[in-house]
């Protein structure tokens, strides 16, 4: 079923989204090469708690971190290690939520660590873009799958590639909620969009097959080809006034 939110949530939610957004940034202004992603873990589990918030991946599900901290081919849900360590010329996902104030936010961005290359620079700014085009369909009356087929027609016209077995979801007082938010679909299809929905939009997208496999650690999801994938989020809530970019605390990024 799918959470409502009165506008009085949303305000709650807009500050997890605040604190979520916050952890990014200070994350961001901590990578070089030569840390490692258990250090990046530390910055941001410490800004959540400074902020009177919690990790919201600290423990779901079992996770270990507070972030999920992916690299190159790695798609999502990395796993922060004091043996993973950035290299000058890796992409580098960080996914994190705060919880505050009984809800959730849940925002990630690709970084670059020094120069990359033109592929993965281009393959980020793609993901990013992606992203915008989702959220220009969300609007009231629109479907789900009108979100979806914005994504990946976006992604196709740059030569790339929507991982298909992971999706978006509704957010708020769990981090995943109903509805499912695939980053494909077929416009005019899916649950309509209303007034007080609330949505993790988060295009995950490889530069080769959208295929992805699972590593034994039970976590770490990488592209089947080997090749490099990039991952945008934001927590976002469609209003009477439009959509509220929750998470989006600075433009950048
Ligand atoms: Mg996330
Ligand atoms: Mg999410």
């Amino acid at each position: 079923m799918i959470q409502i939110k009165n506008s009085v949530q949303i305000a709650a939610m807009r500050e997890a989204g605040r604190i979520t957004g916050e952890a990014l940034l200070v994350a961001r202004d901590h990578i070089r090469e030569g840390i490692s992603t258990k250090e990046l873990d530390t910055v941001i589990r410490h800004h959540i708690e400074k902020r009177g918030a919690k990790p919201s991946f600290l423990g779901l599900y079992g996770f270990p971190g507070s972030a999920c901290i992916s690299i190159n081919d790695e798609v999502i849900h990395g796993i922060p290690s004091e043996k993973r360590i950035l290299r000058e010329g890796d992409i580098v996902k960080i996914d994190v939520g705060a919880f505050y104030k009984g809800y959730h936010g849940d925002s990630a961005r690709t970084f670059p660590v020094g120069r990359v290359s033109d592929e993965a620079a281009a393959l980020i700014a793609a993901t990013k873009q992606s992203f915008y085009e989702g959220v220009e369909a969300v609007k009231v009356g629109n479907r789900i799958g009108d979100i979806g087929a914005a994504v990946d027609s976006y992604i196709r016209s740059k030569g790339f590639s929507v991982v298909r077995r992971y999706v978006g979801h509704g957010i708020g007082r769990d981090v995943h909620e109903q509805p499912d938010v695939p980053n494909f679909g077929t416009p005019g299809r899916g649950p309509r969009l209303c007034e007080g929905l609330v949505i993790a939009i988060e295009p995950m997208v490889n530069c080769g097959t959208y295929e992805v496999r699972e590593l034994s650690d039970g976590w770490t999801v990488k592209t089947a080809d080997g090749r490099l994938s990039a991952h945008y989020e934001n927590t976002v809530a469609l209003t009477a006034d439009g959509v509220i970019n929750l998470t989006e605390v600075e433009v950048g990024e």
